[in-house]
C-alpha cells in the first residue's frame, strides 16, 4: 500500500502566499513512491490550483466541506464546490473543528458521506485527548469515533476511504505519540473498518497518523506496521522542511 502524507496547513498561508509554498515545494526532489498532499485553506484553493497548474503532486487537499450540496448554509462549502479546483482529499472531522466548532460523529459521518459521493477522499479525523488517555479510554474512544464516521461511506472506489488517528494531546504539542501506542490504536481503528467492511476491505484502507510528526520522527511511523503515512501540521508550513519529511519518510 502507497504511503499518504498530508500537509496540514490549518489557518495558515491565504491565497497571497499558497501560490510561493506550492512553487518553493515543487523545486524540491520528491519522491515518487509516496502520495502526497497538502490541505490548505478554502480561500487559499484557487491559488494553490493556479500555481499546481495540471500537476498532481502534490495532491490538493481541503480541510473541511458541508454535506448538502448547495442551499442556505451561510459561510458553507460544499464538495462539488471542492471539485470545482480538483481536490482528492478532504479532511474531516479534524479535532480542532470538534473543539471549536462543535464537530460531532454525526456531523463527521454527513460530511464523509457527502464527500465521497462527489468523488472526493474523505480523511476522517479520530483520536482521544488527553483525560480520555489518562483514564485508558482509547479504545472506547476510536470504536465510538470510527462506528459514527463511516456509517455511510465505502471502503474503496473512485475516493478511497482513509483514517487518520491524531490523538488531541499530541497535536502542536512537540509530544508525538510512541510509534507502538499509535499501533496499537490503529489496530483498533482497523478491527473496526473490517467488522463494518470486510478483512479484507480493511486491509486496503489506509490509517495515517497525526500529531507532531516532523523530518527527525517520521521514519519511526512509516516503519511501524499499520501505519500507512501521516498528517502533518506545524512541520508543513515550511515548504523545504516538508519536503525534507517526504524525502525522510522515503528514504529509497
Ligand atoms: C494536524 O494538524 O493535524 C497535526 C497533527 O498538527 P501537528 O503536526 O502540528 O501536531
Amino acid at each position: 500500500m502507497r504511503m499518504l502524507l498530508i500537509a496540514n496547513w490549518k489557518m495558515h498561508y491565504g491565497p497571497m502566499k499558497a501560490g510561493g509554498w506550492i512553487r518553493a515545494f515543487r523545486r524540491e526532489r520528491l519522491p515518487k513512491e509516496l502520495d502526497i498532499a497538502v490541505a490548505v485553506p478554502h480561500v487559499s484553493l484557487a491559488a494553490a490550483r493556479a500555481s499546481l497548474g495540471r500537476a498532481s503532486i502534490p495532491a490538493l487537499a481541503a480541510q473541511d466541506a458541508f454535506w448538502a450540496p448547495d442551499g442556505a448554509f451561510t459561510g458553507e462549502i460544499s464538495a462539488d464546490m471542492l471539485n470545482e479546483f480538483g481536490v482528492q482529499y478532504c479532511l474531516v472531522g479534524h479535532s480542532e473543528r470538534r473543539v471549536h466548532l462543535g464537530e460531532t460523529d454525526a456531523m463527521v459521518a454527513k460530511k464523509a458521506a457527502a464527500l465521497q459521493a462527489a468523488g472526493i477522499s474523505p480523511v476522517i479525523c479520530v483520536g482521544e485527548d488527553e483525560a480520555q488517555y489518562k483514564k485508558g479510554e482509547v479504545a472506547k474512544v476510536l470504536r465510538a469515533q470510527v462506528t459514527a464516521a463511516i456509517a455511510n461511506v465505502k471502503p474503496d472506489g473512485k475516493a478511497p476511504l482513509v483514517l487518520a488517528y491524531e490523538p488531541i494531546w499530541a497535536i502542536g504539542t512537540g509530544k508525538p505519540c510512541l510509534p507502538q501506542k499509535a499501533k496499537e490504536a490503529h489496530e483498533i481503528i482497523r478491527s473496526v473498518l473490517q467488522k463494518k467492511f470486510s478483512p479484507s476491505a480493511a486491509e486496503h484502507i489506509r490509517i495515517i497518523y497525526g500529531g507532531s510528526v516532523d523530518a527527525r520522527n517520521i521514519s519511526e511511523y512509516v516503519t511501524t506496521t499499520g501505519v500507512n503515512g501521516a498528517l502533518v501540521g506545524g512541520a508543513s508550513l515550511d515548504p523545504r522542511a516538508f519536503a525534507l519529511l517526504c524525502r525522510t519518510a522515503n528514504p529509497a
